[in-house]
């Protein structure tokens, strides 16, 4: 039996752990290997990190966590949990079984983009949803912002601070006279036709066809996309959750405890401002608060 399992071991799930092995509880890390910035080539805006592979960070972060003689990592996906009389049974994918007293989700959140063919493939290098995340990378390059939520103006009107923005409304732009006024002070050209094809060879992106039939130059897309749990783990746990303006996330206190006793939760899963540095933060937050429930029970 662990004192802590975390769930999910990227930005919030090695914070959390860390904590726990600083205060030498017995704590697993499982992870299925899938963090949702895999697609990017570097971690932008992350402190004394910026621009390394995530994949990098992880590794660094999962040597600190080890050289803690009370802290494991395990790669596998946790398919079930199972609350017992004292701790939870967690299934895992290669078959085998775990428990422990405590336990934290990390296992962040998955993204849905607009059905446009092409998006998927550049996801991550020229179709992109964060300024400050890759912004500075393709300054002054011709961007544009595919609208799929009622935000995705101001989107249009933020971008348009890294470069020349064409906003793609994607049929008839619906908007109030303040929102028309902030794109024209913002120098946004609008497409209402909407996009059908990208050109270029993915990742790289050259044009866009629209359905009116031209063809326009563009370099870099930017879209807000749909975001969904990564693991069904907290709605089986019976978490209680928030909606978004992306999507759901887990509802936490300020400890990051869920609305199931002994259960917490951090990262992109427990908010819908996302992003490394956050997630990190919030780990911390779960791992001191799982660990102080231990001590105060
Ligand atoms: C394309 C892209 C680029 C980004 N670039 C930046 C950037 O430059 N700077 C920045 O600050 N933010 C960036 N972000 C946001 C950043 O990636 C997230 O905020 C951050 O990854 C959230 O960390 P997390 O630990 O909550 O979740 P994740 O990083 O998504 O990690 C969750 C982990 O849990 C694991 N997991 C899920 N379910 C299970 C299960 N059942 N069993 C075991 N393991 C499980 C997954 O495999 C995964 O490894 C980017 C996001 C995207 C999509």
């Amino acid at each position: 039996m662990h004192d802590v399992i975390v769930i999910g071991g990227s930005f919030a799930g090695h914070s959390a752990a860390m904590q726990l092995a600083r205060a030498s509880k017995s704590v697993l890390l499982i992870d299925s290997g899938s963090p949702r910035n895999r697609f990017a080539e570097g971690v932008h805006g992350f402190l004394g990190q910026d621009g390394r592979p995530p994949r990098d960070i992880m590794m660094f972060a999962s040597t600190e966590l080890l050289a803690y003689p009370s802290a494991a990592t395990l790669h596998a996906e946790v398919t079930s949990v199972v609350r017992m009389d004292k701790g939870f049974r967690l299934n895992l994918s290669n078959g085998d079984e775990r428990q422990a007293l405590r336990l934290v989700l990390a296992t962040g959140v998955s993204d849905d983009l607009p059905p446009i063919p092409g998006l998927k493939e550049r996801w991550g290098k020229t179709v992109l949803h964060c300024p400050y995340c890759h912004g500075y990378e393709v300054k002054g390059r011709a961007l544009g912002v595919i609208a799929n939520n009622p935000m995705s103006a101001h989107h249009a009107a933020l971008i348009s601070d890294w470069g020349p923005v064409t906003y793609f409304t994607q049929g008839p732009l619906d908007s109030d006279e303040a929102t028309h006024a902030l794109l024209a002070k913002r120098n946004v050209a609008i497409e209402q036709s909407p996009i059908i094809e990208l050109f270029g060879t993915a990742p790289q992106l050259e044009a866009v066809r629209l359905d009116d039939g031209r063809k326009l130059a563009i370099d870099v897309l930017f879209t807000a996309s749909r975001t969904r749990m990564s693991s069904p783990l907290a709605e089986q746990l019976g978490c209680a959750f928030e909606e978004g303006p992306t999507g759901p996330y887990i509802k936490v206190d300020l400890w990051g405890l869920t609305s199931v006793p002994h259960v917490y939760a951090a990262g992109d899963a427990t908010t819908p401002m996302h992003n490394a540095t956050l997630a990190a933060g919030s780990g911390v937050i779960a791992g001191v608060g799982a660990h102080q429930s231990l001590v105060f029970e």
